[in-house]
């Protein structure tokens, strides 16, 4: 398989190399040159495969021609053995026609670990068939820092440097990181925002010299393999409820767009899926462009669900490049427009086009802490801040009567045990391989926002040296 830049002017790469490149050359994003295209004979065929079966099977077109492609199935068994659920993704059915899909037994109890997991596996893979190593730099609010730090502990091929702002993460999501003992793993806390530990990334990848040195390599959302592992847990769901025959929607809580770009990938392949809920929470530009048609940028507002506190979602991209009939030029220039003028009108054809297939909603902390309560005493089910903006948004847009509607949950109720315990009164237990995270030794270091100290510390601590490999 190919993939090609959303922005034209980047070369056309395999897969390995889109997994190890993250970001295309002229800042675009990589997406397959076509979707790989699935009949329903073939879709029928895979239901009631166990996960990993599935996942191997639907990913397979994606990775073709990789060096890693007749290890890949064992590559994805791997990845999914350490859910703490047979089901790896299980759903759960709330009322007649309104279902969850728990996307959070992974290692770190957030979805981001059903992409992690599988991308820590190929990268040692592709790393050891091409005899090179990688460090891994990234900037975390919380949830992706821990991901990435729990699929690459331990990995021969790969260090990783986490920074995350000090005192500015949740204790459970720095513990997370920081009780990780593997001699690979480097956590660094930064005297300053999230905002700084990513400028602070920027500029060491801004460093050719520097990059080249370290073999520097990135792990964040808009990375294609991320994408590809995610299309997976919306084929499991649309067949376990009766795809092909029956059509479904899906709810998903939303920030970087990158989840929810999974689903489109789904629906492209085949898979009959009438909607897609995008749910936001107070930052609310998808919301306002589904609405409008045009994108407009505005600052962040904390939240009570932070892993959706975003500015711009980076992903969006992915769903423009095909608005755009796929002209990367006109991409690049709709980006740059954005860029220097803060707003985006799309024109009313690709936004019709837009809508039909999603749909956008808000729900703001009140709502969301209401939501939190409703689902508790209807359902007994404790949800996360997360997943309650999506099912705000089912209920509230997915009438009675509507195709099935499934609310990715993406994170554990335990992850954001203060915002669940003002909503309903109930502390949510950690599960029990979590129980001792708080009396786990932490190990982090402190640095203040200095690129060269950043440096400094990379170069003391990571494996490869100088050998640029
Ligand atoms: C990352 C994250 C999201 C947002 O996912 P995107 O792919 O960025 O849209 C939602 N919920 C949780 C718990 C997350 O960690």
């Amino acid at each position: 398989m190919e993939y090609v830049s959303t922005r034209g002017a980047a070369p056309a790469l395999g897969f390995d190399d889109v997994l190890l490149t993250g970001l295309a050359r002229d800042r675009g994003l990589y997406v397959p040159r076509s979707w790989p295209a699935v009949s329903g004979e073939d879709w029928k065929g895979m239901a009631g495969l166990p996960y990993a079966e599935l996942a191997a099977r639907v990913m397979r077109p994606f990775i073709a021609g990789s060096a890693v492609e007749s290890k890949f199935d064992a590559l994805v068994s791997q990845a999914y053995a350490g859910f703490r659920h047979p089901a790896v993704v299980p759903l759960k059915q709330l009322d007649s026609s309104q279902w969850l899909m728990e996307l959070f037994h992974g290692p770190t109890l957030a979805f981001k670990d059903v992409a992690m997991q599988l991308l820590g596996q190929l990268f040692d893979a592709v790393l050891e068939a091409r005899g090179q190593r990688i460090t891994i730099v990234g900037a975390t609010s919380g949830d992706t820092g821990s991901a990435a730090i729990e699929a690459c502990r331990d990995r021969e091929r790969v260090d990783i440097f986490i920074l995350h702002p000090k005192g500015r993460t949740s204790e459970v999501q720095r513990r997370q990181m920081t009780a990780v003992q593997a001699d690979n793993v480097h956590n660094l806390a930064v005297e300053g925002t999230f905002d700084d530990c990513q400028d602070l990334v920027k500029a060491l990848f801004a460093d050719q010299d520097f990059r080249d040195e370290v073999s520097l390599s990135a792990v964040n959302s808009i990375n294609w393999a991320r994408v590809m592992a995610q299309i997976v847990y919306y084929a499991a769901a649309a067949l376990a409820i009766g795809a092909p025959e029956r059509a479904v929607r899906f709810t998903v809580p939303t920030g970087n767009f990158g989840n929810v770009f999974a689903g489109y990938g789904a629906c492209q392949m085949g898979l009959p899926i009438e909607g897609f809920l995008v749910a936001s929470n107070a930052n609310d530009i998808l919301t306002r462009f589904f609405a409008s048609g045009a994108m407009s940028m505005e600052g962040v507002t904390p939240t009570l669900s932070p892993s959706m506190d975003i500015q711009i979602s980076s992903n969006f991209e992915r769903l423009l490049f095909d608005l755009y009939d796929r002209e990367g030029g006109a991409v690049a220039q709709a980006m740059k427009t954005f860029r220097d003028s803060g707003r985006l009108d799309i024109g009313q054809a690709r936004w019709r086009a837009a809508l039909e297939l999603f749909e956008g909603f808000r729900l703001d902390d009140a709502g969301t802490l209401a939501e939190i309560a409703r689902v508790w005493r209807e359902t007994g089910e404790l949800i996360d801040p997360h997943t309650a903006v999506g099912t705000a948004a089912a209920r509230a847009k997915a009438p009675k009567g509507a195709a099935p509607t499934i609310t990715l949950a993406t994170a554990h109720p335990a992850k954001f045990p203060d915002a669940v315990e003002q909503a309903t009164g109930v502390r949510p237990d950690l599960p029990p391989f979590l129980a001792d995270l708080y009396d786990r030794e932490e190990r982090y270091g402190v640095i203040p926002k200095d690129v060269e100290l950043l440096k400094a510390e990379v170069r003391k601590s990571a494996r490869i040296k100088g050998a640029a490999a």
